[in-house]
Order: C-alpha cells, then structure tokens, then sequence
C-alpha cells in the first residue's frame, strides 16, 4: 500500500514540474533569444559546450595514428524515410550494429528533428559507418554520380554522446547549406578527381568568385561573401599552412602548423577546427551562431557569428533547429 502512495505522489510530483516548465518556457525567450512554446527536453548550452575544445593541440604525440573506419549500411533517403538500406561486408565484430535499424533510425530522426524538411531536399542518401566511439562523428559528401545530390554519414557508435553529435550535425549541416547547388556550381570534373591539385588550380583560376574547392561560389553566396569579408588578409598566410597536408605522409606537422595559425589569430576563428578551410570556417561559425547568444563584441571572431543574423533565413533556420532540439526524446 504504501509503495502505491509514494508511486502517486512521485507522479503528481512530475506533472506538477511538467506543468511548471510548460508554463514557464511558454512564450518566454531563452539565453539564446528563441521563444520556446513547450519544456525544452535539452540543453542547448550542453549542446555548444559539447563542441569546444582543440583538435589541432598535437603538442607531444609522437604515436598518431587513424582509426579503422567501416561503412555499416548504406539508405535511400524518401522525405523523412529512410529506405531500401544496402549491407556492406563488415568484420564480424559490427554486424550487430550493422542489423541494428532501430538505432540507425534514431541517429537519422535527429537530423530530421533538427533540420526542417525543406531545408535538406539536397540529402538524398544516408549512410552509417563507425570508427568507434568519438573520431569522426557525422559527414557530409557529395554524391558520386550526381553532385548536386548529398550524402549525410553518422557514425552510430557516437549516439552515445548525443551533445556532442547534435553539435556535429549542425556542423555538417552548414556545409550543405554553404556548398549546396544553389550556392556553389556543383563540379563533376573536381569530383572525379579530388586529388588532382592542377585541375583544382585551372578551375580557381578560371572562377571570378571564391572557390570552395566542390565548385565556383555564386556571387551573392554566403561562402562568398563570408570569405570576401573575413579572409582576404589572411588567405595567403594560410594557404603556405595549407600546402603543408600534400608534403608528406605524416600529418603532424601540418596540424602543428594549423594550431600555430590558429594561435597567432585567435581573435579572428571560434575554434582552431575553424582555421582548417574558409568551408571550414563558415560551417563552425554558423554552429556557434545556432547554439550561443548573439555576441556584443567587436572581434572578428563575433563578427563572424553577427555575420549570419545579415540573413532572415538563417535566422528562421536558427529557430527552427533550435526548437527541433528542443523537441528531442
Ligand atoms: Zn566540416
């Protein structure tokens, strides 16, 4: 009998404080300025402190080395389903993961809950891979056959820490709202060729715009304008930084090298993950945009978070992301 009594009262106790944080996010702006109608069920403060921290800080690692890496299925993606999942083989060790639709279903319904539909018709694919847990946590590529065309890739061995791979969608978001068809000429010639660094060369010279590296930008893109305002300085400095990744195996020294641009223009970049590409840079600033309070400095670095409140639309889509995180199970 008393078990009951205390299974009641723990359940009034829930609803009052449901109630409670109903009524009190109703209609009331939080830090990041959006009006929430219901109880947020979490933080996006988590969200954003999830996302700091240096990447390039290779100080003393002398033992560096990639993760393996494994594609698990591969989707169609219909509007918000997903459909005729396609296995790749895998070592014995992932196929459970590998037959585990409902968790692959859950790590795309997080991209569907925070990105609105009519936000993301460039998605046309969604594929799962692993490197295990943290690494590399979600991407973004270009299909191989169409590219104006996207794939989105989760590694679902990071649903685990959800802050930390909501951050990472929104990153890989930026991309595709920054390279997207309607913003950069899409390139079939580049894609079928990533490496080849003369035909990138040919095809910057040839562009009257910024370059992105996928394509020519338009001249009234936000990549293009972003990098006009932020990066003309600084471009070639960078660029002898950047060369760097194509002299040797070894990827040390370059992130060594990125880490000290980054140091010396600490005041220009939200993170050092920023300085790795102008499309970098973009992407990582618009996630911050999203996830922290519009800045009340002057520095280049809140410059370039001010930088998207220019655009009504991302203003709209800096709502609705939010509210769609707000939203989550
Ligand atoms: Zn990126």
């Amino acid at each position: 009998m008393s078990g009951r009594v205390t299974f009641i009262v723990v359940l009034l106790v829930l609803v009052l404080s449901l109630f409670a944080g109903y009524f009190m996010g109703r209609g009331t702006a939080n830090d990041l300025g959006v009006e929430y109608h219901a109880f947020c069920t979490i933080s996006t403060d988590q969200v954003f402190k999830s996302g700091l921290g240096d990447v390039y800080d290779y100080e003393g690692v002398t033992d560096f080395s990639e993760p393996d890496f494994h594609y698990l299925v591969s989707y169609i993606v219909e509007g918000n389903a997903l459909k005729d999942p396609s296995l790749v083989n895998v070592p014995a060790d992932l196929q459970d993961e590998q037959k585990d639709m409902a968790l692959q279903n859950e790590a795309w319904g997080l991209f569907t809950a925070l990105i609105p539909a009519q936000d993301r018709s460039m998605v046309t694919q969604f594929n799962v891979f692993t490197d295990g847990y943290s690494n590399t946590l979600a991407a973004v590529d270009q299909s191989s056959v169409e590219p104006s065309q996207w794939v989105l890739e989760v590694d679902i061995a990071d649903l685990e820490d959800r802050n930390a791979l909501i951050f990472t969608m929104i990153h890989e978001y930026a991309h595709l709202l920054t390279l997207n068809a309607s913003q950069v000429t899409p390139d079939l010639e580049i894609l079928k060729a990533p490496e080849d660094i003369e035909l990138q060369k040919e095809k910057s010279a040839a562009c009257p715009h910024y370059f992105t590296g996928t394509g020519c930008s338009h001249a009234d893109s936000y990549i293009q304008v972003f990098y006009t305002r932020f990066w003309v300085d600084i471009n070639d400095e960078w660029a002898q930084v950047d060369a760097m990744q194509y002299d040797s195996e070894d990827d040390v020294p370059y992130y060594n090298a990125l880490y000290d641009f980054y140091l010396a223009h600490q005041d220009q970049f939200v993170g050092d993950y920023a300085v790795t590409h102008p499309t970098e840079d973009i992407a990582e600033s618009f996630t911050h945009f999203v996830f922290s309070p519009r800045p009340s400095g002057n520095s280049i670095r809140e410059q370039k978070l001010a930088f998207f409140y220019e655009f009504p639309e991302l203003l709209q889509l800096r709502e609705d992301i939010l509210n769609g995180a707000c939203k989550l199970k």
